[in-house]
């Protein structure tokens, strides 16, 4: 298995705080759809999974095969998957997973193969695009799609929901009111066509923060559960799920003048320390971190990183810091060195997240 001394630790009480704290925001009836999408935002999904399937109603992951693996993982919890593609959708049916059914092509195909499957009210959810124009039906859409559904008792639709384009920036408050109102009105037309009412959701992290008026049935928990609330007030509220820890490889002293890694990027100009970390491009920490720009902590210090990122390897300043080959090395421990790195890669903390490669150790701790 993978023995990688560089480990991603996952801590389940602060996932389950975390997830604590946004229920506390909502009416106690609304459930809660956790997304796990991207390995769970870089860390583990079937571990996240695990930690809050007791507690939530739904998963939702952008991919097919990535409810397949919840799925052989053991996971029975409804799974949506948010971006089916045409090759997938016979498979989405072989794991009981739920298709969004986003636009004609989609839902005709998976129509189609649903009745050639012979299955009954299989599950399917309907998005609409209320601004983000990325996936998702037009309000105009609404008739046909009643028609499509309705000559096909294949599928039941299980909720209908669309996305916020700026949940998070409060300067857009009015745009994201008006996607909110556009879809209560798409809303309203479906039901009143429709013999049942499915379920509707339309709210990410930020929007549980910003539009809890909006929760409906179900939110969508992203970025929040893995700690990070896009706002600093939100952030103090939550506690940081997952710590990236290492070790020390090698200690090298280096002379003045003597260079450190490639493109001799480090010029030494006084005696200095260096060591050498088991962690590099390849596993997320990206080479605008080097020369400085990002840091480490050895034994409570910050340890600039010198030089430039190699692929598997960071090379740090430890003049200033005892310590000894062998010992720990924390890449990240907290939201706000997670939030400093995104700053300093011109990025956001889901990026930061999602980079972090698969070939570090995953570690669950209570
Ligand atoms: C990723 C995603 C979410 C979660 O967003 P967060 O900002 O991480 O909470 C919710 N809904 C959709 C459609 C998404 O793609």
């Amino acid at each position: 298995m993978n023995d990688h001394v560089t480990v991603l630790e996952i801590s389940e009480s602060a996932v389950l705080h975390n997830l604590h704290y946004f229920k506390k925001k909502l009416a106690p009836e609304t459930k809660i759809m956790v997304v796990v999408k991207a390995f769970g935002y870089g860390s583990d999904a079937v571990e996240m999974a695990k930690i809050v399937q007791n507690e939530v109603a739904y998963f939702a992951v952008a991919y097919a095969c990535e409810g397949v693996v919840l799925r052989e993982a053991g996971i029975k919890t409804p799974i949506l998957v948010l971006h089916p593609q045409m090759q997938n959708l016979a498979q989405i049916i072989t794991y009981r997973l739920e298709p969004n059914l986003y636009n004609f092509k989609i839902l005709e195909r998976f129509l189609a193969i649903a009745d050639e499957k012979v299955v009954m009210n299989y599950p399917v959810h309907i998005k609409f695009n209320t601004g983000l124009n990325r996936l998702g039906f037009w309000h105009t859409d609404v008739p046909a799609i009643l028609a499509e559904i309705k000559r096909s008792n294949n599928v039941v639709i299980q909720s209908i929901f669309s996305h916020l384009a700026a949940s998070e920036d409060l300067n857009e408050h009015e745009f994201n009111v008006q996607q909110i109102n556009t879809f209560a009105y798409i809303v309203k037309q479906m039901y009143e066509h429709l013999d049942y009412e499915p379920m509707i959701h339309v709210l990410n992290t930020s929007g549980i923060v910003n539009y809890s008026q909006a929760q409906f049935d179900m939110v969508r928990l992203g970025i929040g559960l893995y700690g990070l609330g896009n706002d600093p007030k939100e952030t103090a509220q939550l506690k940081n799920t997952t710590s990236l820890k290492s070790v020390i490889s090698q200690i090298n002293l280096v002379q003045p003048g003597e260079t450190v890694g490639y493109n001799r990027a480090f010029v030494a100009s006084s005696p200095t320390r260096s060591a050498t970390i088991p962690i590099g491009h390849a596993d997320g920490i990206s080479r605008k971190l080097g020369n400085k720009n990002g840091f480490v902590i050895i034994n409570n210090q910050p340890a600039p990183i010198i030089g430039n990122v190699c692929m598997d390897m960071i090379m740090v300043d430890v003049t200033k810091i005892s310590c000894n080959e062998g010992d720990e090395v924390i890449v990240f421990n907290h939201q706000q060195h997670i939030e400093y790195m995104a700053h300093k890669c011109e990025t956001i903390p889901y990026e930061i997240l999602t980079s972090i490669s698969q070939r570090i150790k995953r570690l669950v701790k209570k």
